[in-house]
């Protein structure tokens, strides 16, 4: 499997030169506030999400399922986890979402495709032919983080759609972790996919967390950048997404 894992380092060295390139350059991914049209064609919002998360949905299950691995409970469960995510972002979250007429240039979601087609595979691939999976300490353990991230991520996302409701302006998120850092959304979905690595405990899970963490960090940054100039009254001991760190 010599091939898999020299492809997968290059995917973490990818992932790595990204995250460098977007938190020295200026470039911030131009979809929700930061849209702008000098990103070419743009595309509904909605249709938007559902296209450029629908490659995770169906490429790590499918792979996985077509696998020699034995379809035991462990992995049920690890594929249980991996669709109760991404059904959620692929097809509730955009139903969801208050952003009527809210457009997305394609090139972000051809970019968010890519991604997803490419960790499908690394994730699906590693195991379903390699990783030897068991239930341990650390299913238990990766469970509670996984669970906690999902929490943090769909309170605070449906704390966002809420205020978008009310008000078609931006507004300052307040209560639950917002109490801490100006993206809990993004703090969830990094403590998620840690989770996920610890249970499953393979370099392809965590490449996934990684990745996770690589582009939201630097979008975490630009949206908490954005409310201080935005809001003069922000407050000033909140973080940008980790609690109390940055
Ligand atoms: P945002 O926090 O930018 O936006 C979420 C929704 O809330 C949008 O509809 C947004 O509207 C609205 N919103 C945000 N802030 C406010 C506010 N202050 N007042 C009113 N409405 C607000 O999240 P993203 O769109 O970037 O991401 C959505 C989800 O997808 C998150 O849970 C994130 O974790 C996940 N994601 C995961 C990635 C990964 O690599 N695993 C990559 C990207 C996202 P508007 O669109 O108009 O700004």
């Amino acid at each position: 499997m010599g091939w898999f894992y020299n492809f997968l380092f290059i995917w973490i060295f990818i992932g790595i030169c990204t995250f460098l390139y977007l938190m020295f350059s200026k470039t911030i991914a131009p979809y929700g506030r930061h849209s702008n049209s000098e990103w070419g064609i743009t595309i509904d919002n909605k249709w938007g999400w559902f296209l450029m998360e629908l490659p995770a949905l169906v490429v790590m299950p499918v792979i996985v399922l077509i696998s020699p691995a034995e379809k035991n409970e462990i992995i049920i469960l690890v594929l249980s986890l991996w669709v109760l995510h991404y059904f959620y972002r692929t097809i509730l979250f955009p139903i969801k979402l208050k952003t009527k007429g809210k457009k997305m240039p394609v090139v972000i979601v051809i970019s968010a495709c890519i991604f997803n087609l490419f960790n499908g595979f690394f994730v699906g691939y590693e195991i379903g032919n390699i990783t030897q999976l068991d239930f341990g300490i650390n299913t238990l353990i990766g469970l509670i983080i996984f669970f906690t991230g999902m929490y943090i991520n769909r309170s605070s996302d449906n704390k966002l759609i809420s205020l978008r409701r009310e008000n078609k302006e931006y507004q300052i998120p307040q209560g639950g972790m917002f109490k801490y850092v100006s993206c809990p959304n993004y703090f969830g979905e990094i403590i998620e996919w840690i989770g996920f690595a610890i249970i499953v405990f393979n370099l392809g899970t965590l490449s996934f967390a990684l990745w996770t963490a690589f582009n939201l960090i630097p979008r975490g940054l630009n949206h908490h950048n954005w409310y201080i100039n935005y809001f003069k009254e922000y407050p000033e001991k909140r973080k940008a997404v980790i609690p109390y760190i940055f």
